[in-house]
C-alpha cells in the first residue's frame, strides 16, 4: 500500500527517582486490547500539576492509537520492553527498506519523556538505533550465505540541527573553534539534502555502532534550567542501504535504495516559552522555530483539504501559486521540516512514537493531541528501483 498513514504510536515512561520522591500520581492509562490511551484529571496534592488543576477545564482524555506501549511498570503483564519496541515497529520497517522503500521514525515528546531511550536506549537496554544496526547486518549476513548474486552497501550519516543550523555529527569537534554549519540544497530528484555530509560506508555492526557513539557523543548537550542531555536539539541518525543484484541468467542488473531515518526530536517544551534567557533564549527561539513549523506542517497535511487536495488533482503544492492556504505545506519556514519533506508528506513510509511522562498533564495532552493530529497524514512511499542490463 503506497498510501499508507502515518503509524502513530504511544509510550509512556516509569516513573523517574524525583517523581517518587514527590509521590506523583500516574496520570496514564491504557487499554492494550483497543490501544486505547487515557489521560486521568490530575489530583489535588501533586504540585507538579497545580498549573493544570487552576485552569477552567480540566478533564479525562481518551485517545486511540496505532499502539499504546504500557512501560510504565515493569511487573505489569502488558509491560513493553524495548525488545517490544522493536519487534513490533522497527522490524516491520526494516522489512520495507529490503522491499526498497525509504522510512522514518521519529520521536516526539517533552524533554525526559524518553525519546532518546526509546531511540538509542542504554547500553543494557539498546534502543531502536541499535537494534535495527544489529539486525540490518544480520539480514546481510544472512543473504549472503543464500543469495550470493546480490551485494549490500551500507552507508552512515548523522546529524544535528541545532538552533537553525546543521552539524555534521560524525565530524570530530576541535576545541576552541567554532563549529561550522552545513549548508542544505534541494536536487531535482533527491529533495532536499545537507551539503558536504559526511556519509561513511560501513561493513560490520561494530563499524556502525562506532559511529553511532561518536555521533552522540558530540551532539550539543547545553544545560539549562530544565534539564540534563540534549534537549535542544533535534538528532536525525540516517542509514543509506543499497542492494545490487545480478540476475546471473539475464545479466540484467537492479539496483534498490533505501533510506532509513531515525530522528530524536528536540523536547516538544520548546515550543512554548522557557526560562531561559541571552544566547539561550535565542537559541530556544529558533528550537521554538523548527518545532513550531513541524507542528504547521503536521496540521497542513492533517488537513483534509490537503489530502484531496494531493489525492485528487496531485498537484504539486510547493510550486502551486494556489491562494488556498491549505494547499501549501510550509516545509521551507525551517531547517528541520524542510530536511524532513519527505519522511512528512512524500516518499516515505513513515512513524511516530509519541512519548510521555506519566504524571504531567499539560505536556502529556499537548503531545497527544499532536500525535492524534499526524495519524492524518498520509504519504506516498514508493520502491527505490532501477534496472539496467
Ligand atoms: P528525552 O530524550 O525525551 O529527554 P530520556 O530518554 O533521556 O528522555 O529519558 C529520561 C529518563 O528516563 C532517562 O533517565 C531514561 O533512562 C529514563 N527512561 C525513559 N524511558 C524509559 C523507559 N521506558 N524505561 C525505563 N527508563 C526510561
Ligand atoms: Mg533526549
Amino acid at each position: 500500500d503506497p498510501g499508507g498513514n502515518v503509524r502513530v504510536v504511544v509510550r509512556v515512561r516509569a516513573f523517574l527517582p524525583r517523581e517518587i520522591e514527590r509521590n506523583a500520581q500516574c496520570l496514564i492509562r491504557m487499554d492494550p486490547v483497543r490501544q486505547r490511551t487515557t489521560l486521568l484529571v490530575p489530583n489535588d496534592t501533586d504540585p507538579a500539576n497545580a498549573r493544570a488543576r487552576s485552569r477552567k477545564v480540566v478533564e479525562e482524555k481518551t485517545f486511540t492509537f496505532d499502539k499504546s506501549f504500557w512501560s510504565h511498570d515493569p511487573n505489569d503483564e502488558h509491560y513493553a520492553t524495548q525488545e517490544d519496541i522493536y519487534d513490533s515497529l522497527g522490524e516491520e520497517f526494516l522489512d520495507h527498506n529490503f522491499e526498497g522503500y525509504h522510512t522514518c521514525i521519529f520521536a516526539y515528546g517533552q524533554t525526559g519523556s524518553g525519546k532518546s531511550y526509546t531511540m538509542m536506549g542504554t547500553p543494557d537496554q539498546p534502543g531502536l538505533i541499535p537494534r535495527t544496526c544489529e539486525d540490518l547486518f544480520e539480514r546481510i549476513a544472512a543473504a549472503q550465505e543464500e543469495t550470493p548474486n546480490i551485494s549490500y552497501n551500507v552507508r552512515v550519516s548523522y546529524f544535528e540541527v541545532y538552533n537553525e543550523h546543521v552539524r555534521d555529527l560524525l565530524v570530530p569537534v576541535v576545541p576552541h573553534q567554532p563549529p561550522y554549519y552545513l549548508k542544505i540544497r534541494e536536487s531535482p530528484t533527491e529533495g532536499p539534502y545537507v551539503k558536504d555530509l559526511t556519509e561513511v560506508p560501513v561493513r560490520s555492526l561494530q563499524e556502525i555502532l562506532r559511529y553511532m557513539r561518536m555521533g552522540d557523543s558530540n551532539r550539543t548537550t547545553a544545560s539549562t534550567k530544565m534539564n540534563d542531555t540534549s534537549s535542544r536539539s533535534h538528532a536525525v541518525f540516517t542509514i543509506m542501504l543499497k542492494q545490487i543484484h545480478h540476475d546471473l541468467e539475464t545479466d540484467e542488473t537492479t539496483e534498490r535504495s533505501s533510506r532509513i531515518r531515525l530522528v530524536d526530536l528536540a523536547g516538544s517544551e520548546r515550543a512554548k516559552s522557557t526560562e531561559a534567557t541571552g544566547q539561550r533564549l535565542r537559541e530556544g527561539s529558533n528550537i521554538n522555530k523548527s518545532l513550531t513549523t513541524l507542528g504547521r506542517v503536521i496540521a497542513a497535511l492533517a488537513d483534509p483539504k490537503q489530502q484531496r487536495g494531493r489525492n485528487g488533482s496531485r498537484k504539486d503544492h510547493n510550486s502551486s501559486s494556489s491562494s488556498s492556504s491549505s494547499s501549501v505545506v510550509p516545509y521551507r519556514d525551517s531547517i528541520l521540516t524542510w530536511l524532513l519533506k519527505d519522511s512528512l508528506g512524500g516518499n516515505s513510509k513513515t512513524a511516530m512514537i509519541a512519548c510521555i511522562a506519566p504524571s504531567d498533564y499539560e505536556e502529556t495532552l499537548s503531545t497527544l493531541r499532536y500525535a492524534d493530529q499526524a495519524k492524518r497524514i498520509r504519504t506516498r512511499a514508493v520502491v527505490n528501483q532501477v534496472d539496467s542490463i
